[in-house]
């Protein structure tokens, strides 16, 4: 712990200047979803765009970057993050309405876009009330529910490139597929412009509480998780395959598959991070016995193990 300690002080000397907070050894995940995994060598929140773009800029090229959201689709491995995390604050997380547009910066809460965007009467966000990220994180993942995704509302983001340049697209430019879009890893976005349809507030708001019930009687939403941990296959549902695999409630460590929604891997308690990696790939291997299907992870397995 001691070499880690000093091997943070002598990065942190050798990044550029910032009107940011740096911190050495965050724990970062500890602040996700799942509540269990290792540190950052160096979390990095960035003031605004121009910091977080001057901060590129000046960054050495043999510095790893990693960029999280609020943490609701990662796992950060036992061994943690090397080099810098980067995580939008405060200062992203706006989201105001024009017109039938929602202008929101890239760290505000999936919940709060459909909020805002009710508030104005425009429908066509509700979907959002349910997922539990950030605007950056539903771009990358094309995040949805209940028969709707980003893609549908998506008119343009701008994101800035390890080397501070700042871009704009359009929906075409991210081509965007089932929990996927072809956003350049290299990229992190800071802002998004989402539309909607014209609607009435109330029957807007009745769909959202609707879209809460359904979401409190299917998922495991007070437990330590991740959300869906495999993509369903194609024509497949992940659950059944799960399930059928006769994983439902299988254990290892702290981190069990959870009763109520087998695709959601939980946090019983003291999960490691590998207790929930390992879990997830003993249901991989379960699946790929029982149906000669192989899962993808959709969620994003962020570090490194513990040796
Ligand atoms: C209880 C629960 C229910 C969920 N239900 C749903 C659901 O119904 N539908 C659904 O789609 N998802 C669901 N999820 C998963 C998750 O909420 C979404 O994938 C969400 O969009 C992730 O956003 P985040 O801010 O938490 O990103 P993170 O989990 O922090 O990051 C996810 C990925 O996005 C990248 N990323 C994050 N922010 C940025 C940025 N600003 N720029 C570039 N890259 C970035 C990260 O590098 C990482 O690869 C659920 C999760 C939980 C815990």
């Amino acid at each position: 712990m001691a070499a880690a300690a000093r091997k943070s002080d002598s990065l942190i000397e050798r990044l550029p200047p910032t009107r940011g907070r740096l911190e050495a050894g965050a724990p970062l995940g500890a602040q996700t979803w799942f509540g269990a995994g290792g540190h950052a060598e160096i979390l990095f929140k960035p003031e605004d765009r121009d910091d977080l773009s001057d901060f590129l800029k000046g960054l050495p090229r043999d510095v790893p970057v990693t960029v999280i959201g609020i943490g609701s689709n990662v796992l950060i491995r036992d061994g943690g993050i090397e080099g810098v995390v980067i995580r939008l604050g405060k200062a992203f997380g706006n989201a105001a309405t024009i017109g039938l547009e929602v202008h929101c910066g890239a760290a505000a809460l999936d919940a709060n876009v459909a909020r805002v965007a009710q508030q104005a009467g425009i429908a066509g966000l509700e979907f959002l009330v349910g997922i539990p990220g950030s605007v950056g994180g539903a771009i990358v993942m094309n995040a949805g529910a209940y028969g709707a995704e980003i893609k549908d509302v998506f008119v343009s983001a701008e994101a800035v490139d390890m080397r501070g340049a700042i871009h704009v697209v359009d929906g075409n430019a991210l081509a965007f597929s089932y929990r996927h879009s072809k956003a350049p890893g290299d990229w992190i976005f800071t802002s998004a412009v989402l539309r909607g349809t014209p609607g009435n507030p109330d029957v807007i708001e009745a769909r959202m509480n609707e879209i809460r019930s359904k979401r409190d009687d299917a998922q495991p939403l007070k437990t330590r998780t991740g959300g869906s941990t495999f993509k369903n296959p194609p024509g497949q549902k992940a659950w059944e395959l799960i399930d059928k695999a006769g994983c439902r409630g299988l254990k290892r460590g702290g981190a069990m598959v959870s009763v109520k929604h087998c695709n959601f891997l939980i946090n019983i308690g003291g999960a490691t991070a590998s207790d929930l990696e390992d879990l997830g790939e003993e249901v991989r291997a379960r699946v790929k016995d029982a149906s000669g299907i192989e899962l993808q992870w959709e969620i994003r397995r962020l570090g490194r193990r513990l040796a």
